[in-house]
């Protein structure tokens, strides 16, 4: 690449690093990003000439404040959220909310930085953001989640509208958080808009095929993936981790396609079946009793559950779906993964890979769908619930499917395209971080310098 380009993504990466001291989970993002478009500045040097790099690494506006809350023993507790809109080039701010106690300012941006790229190969008018709190859901009860809820939403409802950021869901927040964020809303601002938040209830607002969508999309985007190399997932042996919305669609969409599902995990540990996993058993679980996956086994006593998360990668696949967070696979499993013969892994977690992982993917020339590609299909279903909310309208569980098999198999033609145009055929890391970069930045030039 050329010396020029080199020489300008080391010098803005420098400055994120001094701008943004302490954020690991961030400048791992944006290390991986700049890498991936070290050809575009060397082709196009109008990126450079406009410094979208610096521009675009730079929030719009990072939002921090207090969520105070009582307990269910009358005791006053403080947590700290955050809302970071990142980007408005492509649309309104995007992006979900996670509750977490991990969650801080590094997570939130690495977050909403990848959001931008992820919506914009979506095609669809959505801009970047993240948020959260590091609020830790386990273990409160219905009323203390409410509780902290209402309060989050009390100070979020300044910044987000319809047209300006729509928040949804992820990590420790589902269809009954964002219920109790959107009757909060309403009442604060006295309106009803339905489309300030998405992966609503299908009561008031939500789109069928929402909760499906990220697996589901996970799997198509895979699907497609293995059919260019003559494979499937019908026969194949599959492991996802996590045991969320993500991990139980993906699930269910391989087993439809003819996979066997061998394992599956929670932060606790994992469960193994060489012999496939009931899936109607682990939806129960979690999402009707809402208990741990080491419960499992009571029911199917020839399956396994082994405490502890890293090991799940050490069962032998044909795919890996990492389904649950950033940086559960490093380089050790990644090599462990590859040994064991993985054909393909697909992203369904934000960054579940760290960069030394996905270096050993692809120098093994493992099939690695990056998650930014991989699962868009969730960010994407609540782009269609945003124009069913302002359309009044609600479309049948078919279309939205239908809506989502096109979208993902466009965000792979045109992820595979740009890794091949660009010099680096078959690598999807690089070839998702620069399709998603182009429209954005070309939005940005013909915007303005804004
Ligand atoms: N949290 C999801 C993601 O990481 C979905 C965001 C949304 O639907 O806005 O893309």
């Amino acid at each position: 690449e050329s010396k020029v380009a080199v020489d300008y993504v080391n010098e803005v990466f420098e400055k994120v690093k001094i701008r943004n001291p302490f954020e690991a989970e961030f400048h791992q993002a944006v290390e991986e990003i700049f890498d991936s478009l070290l050809p575009v500045f060397s082709k196009h040097p109008k990126y450079m000439n406009q410094n979208i790099l610096e521009r675009i690494v730079e929030p719009e506006r990072v939002i921090s404040f207090r969520v105070p809350w009582t307990d269910d023993k009358g005791k006053v507790q403080v947590n700290r959220g955050f809302r970071v809109q990142y980007s408005s080039t492509l649309g309104p701010y995007k992006g979900g909310i996670r509750f977490h106690p991990s969650v801080n300012t590094s997570i939130i941006k690495f977050l909403g930085f990848e959001q931008i790229f992820k919506n914009s190969l979506t095609g669809l008018p959505i801009g970047g953001a993240k948020g959260g709190a590091d609020f830790d859901p386990k273990g409160k009860s219905d009323g203390e989640i409410m509780r902290f809820t209402q309060s989050f939403m009390t100070e979020l409802y300044k910044h987000i509208g319809p047209d300006t950021d729509v928040p949804a869901g992820d990590i420790g927040v589902g269809a009954r958080e964002i219920g109790f964020m959107f009757g909060q809303y309403k009442r604060l601002r006295g309106a009803y808009e339905a489309g300030v938040l998405t992966g609503k209830g299908l009561e008031y607002g939500g789109s069928l095929g929402r909760k499906e969508a990220t697996g589901y999309g996970l799997v198509y985007f895979v699907e497609e993936m293995l059919r260019d190399k003559g494979l499937s997932f019908q026969g194949s042996t599959v492991i996802t981790s996590g045991s969320g919305n993500v991990s139980i669609y993906a699930m269910e969409k391989a087993m439809q396609l003819g996979a066997k599902v061998v394992a599956c995990s929670d932060s606790n540990g994992y469960i193994y079946d060489e012999n496939g996993l009931n899936l109607e058993t682990i939806k129960r679980i979690k999402e009707v009793e809402e208990k741990r996956i080491c419960e499992y086994v009571y029911e199917h006593p020839h399956a396994q559950y082994v405490e502890g998360c890293s090991g799940i990668w050490s069962i032998p696949c044909d795919v890996a779906l990492p389904c649950a967070t950033q940086n559960e696979i490093d380089e050790c499993s990644a090599k462990i993964l590859v040994a064991n013969g993985v054909n393909a892994v697909g992203e369904g977690a934000n960054m579940p890979s760290n960069l030394e992982a996905i270096d050993i993917f692809l120098e093994n020339d493992i099939l690695f769908a990056p998650g930014k590609a991989a699962n868009a299909g969730g960010v994407s279903v609540s782009a269609l619930e945003m124009s069913q909310n302002s359309a009044r309208l609600a479309w049948p569980f078919e279309e939205v499917d239908e809506k989502l098999q096109t979208i993902m198999k466009n965000i792979y033609r045109n992820t595979v395209n740009a890794a091949e145009e660009y010099g680096y055929p078959g690598n999807l890391v690089i070839g998702s971080n620069i399709a998603g970069f182009i429209r954005v930045a070309d939005a940005m030039i013909v915007q303005g310098v804004v």
